[in-house]
């Protein structure tokens, strides 16, 4: 498409965005009484304004009904979970057999190496990239330590190379085949938090199942973002947190993905609880874990219905919205912010902006990273105070993420309009 840099060729592409009627669903934080430029969706989604009504739902049901609210309330608890791996299995692209909702995602990536982190003296490598979410960084280290062994030693992180920011996928590979004898596991970031890399899932999983490894990925910056199909890649596990692009609130409830191959299997060791054992039998309570043959079986405590109910209210959105129509507007996004400030920066002198993300459509979600060769912080600073919400990474990366659901193309201009007011 031909963009134009003007508030008008904007608001043309919102009068034609069929997803415009979405952004009304929101609350949208304010600044001098106007809607701040909300670019941090992938760090805590928008509050959908009707997540207030989902969760008092079931706090007047527990009013009402005490414990019978498990068999009793309109969605009653005791399935309530169950509600969810069909809409999730569209976002993240598997059978709803494949996925389950619990916990928080640090603890879920942690439940996930214990099933696939199972290193042998031999076999104890993980490899993953460079400059992973911290969270991640420290599972790996005390999984690793865990099983004895020297973080130093057995985690692998493949690099950008030098004077570059993010990873070639043929070093990836080559590293998965450099290492094939000592992989036990090869983990990444769906998309990386820090470039905005997107990473051809599917390459990874071939390569590591050709090296003798298991797959799995980190979707925190993936889920509700990028266009995804786990079962058809064959990756084995991953896992996500619902509070970035999943709009479900602050430490909302996380979620898994096990394929199903590995999911019947009720011989993988795991961590066990009685919410993953076989639902006919879990109530005689006795001895011996007989798990659930799904993703289910991974559970371990009754649901948290309150984080589950504002859950619902967004992915209810997602429904109505439609993956494909999300998908096409999250490209064209991402495609006109990329075009407005190559703009800006074409007419600068200095060219003071780098964008770190990959430019490729395949290779990138809504987050671009702005690398700012000088005057960072003063630039990030004053977008604050002119009611931008983006997002500072120490030493000089502001990152900015138009979704699709409650940004426009105005929003993208505007930020524009604002960013080259302070840089010129
Ligand atoms: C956001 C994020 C986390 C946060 O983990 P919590 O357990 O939800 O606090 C972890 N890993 C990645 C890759 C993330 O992007």
């Amino acid at each position: 498409m031909n963009f134009e840099n003007t508030r008008k060729f904007a608001q043309q592409l919102d009068s034609k965005d069929v997803l415009n009627g979405f952004r009304g669903r929101f609350y949208i934080p304010q600044h001098n009484e106007k809607d701040c430029i909300y670019f941090t969706g992938n760090s805590l989604g928008l509050q959908p304004k009707t997540a207030r009504e989902y969760v008092n739902l079931e706090l007047d049901d527990w009013a009402k009904f005490g414990v019978e609210g498990h068999f009793h309330a309109k969605n009653p608890w005791m399935p309530y979970h169950e509600i969810f791996p069909r809409q999730l299995a569209k976002i993240v692209g598997c059978l709803p057999q494949e996925v389950v909702v619990m916990n928080s995602l640090t603890v879920n990536l942690h439940l996930l190496m214990v099933t696939f982190y199972r290193p042998t003296r031999q076999r104890y490598k993980i490899i993953c990239e460079a400059r992973a979410f911290p969270s991640d960084q420290y599972a790996f280290e005390s999984q690793v330590r865990y099983h004895g062994f020297d973080p130093a030693d057995a985690i692998v992180e493949v690099m950008p190379r030098e004077g570059e920011y993010t990873i070639r996928m043929e070093d990836i590979l080559s590293t998965i085949r450099q290492y094939r004898h000592q992989t036990a596991l090869v983990l990444f970031g769906g998309v990386n938090y820090y470039t905005g890399q997107y990473f051809d899932c599917k390459a990874i999983t071939e390569a590591a199942h050709q090296a003798g490894a298991y797959a799995g990925f980190d979707l925190a910056h993936a889920a509700g973002n990028v266009e995804l199909h786990l079962h058809d890649w064959n990756a084995d596990f991953a896992c996500w947190c619902s509070y970035k692009y999943l709009n479900s609130g602050p430490g909302g409830v996380a979620g898994i993905y096990i394929h199903e191959k590995h999911a019947v299997n009720k011989d993988l060791p795991r961590f066990a609880g009685w919410w993953g054992y076989t639902k006919e039998t879990r109530f005689k309570m006795e001895k011996g874990f007989d798990p659930i043959p799904t993703a289910e079986g991974w559970q371990l405590s009754n649901a948290p219905i309150l984080a589950m109910a504002a859950h619902k209210a967004s992915l209810d959105i997602f429904e109505e919205a439609g993956m494909d129509h999300l998908h096409r507007k999250r490209k064209n996004l991402s495609a006109y912010l990329h075009y407005i400030l190559n703009d800006i920066n074409e007419k600068q002198p200095g060219k003071i902006i780098e964008i770190i993300t990959p430019p490729g459509e395949e290779e990138r979600g809504c987050q671009v990273s702005m690398l700012m060769r000088k005057r960072g912080k003063e630039v990030f600073d004053k977008l604050v105070k002119e009611g931008v919400v983006p997002d500072w990474r120490e030493p000089d990366v502001i990152r900015v993420a138009p979704v699709p659901l409650y940004n426009s193309y105005e929003d993208v201009w505007r930020f524009g309009n604002i960013v080259d007011s302070l840089i010129s």
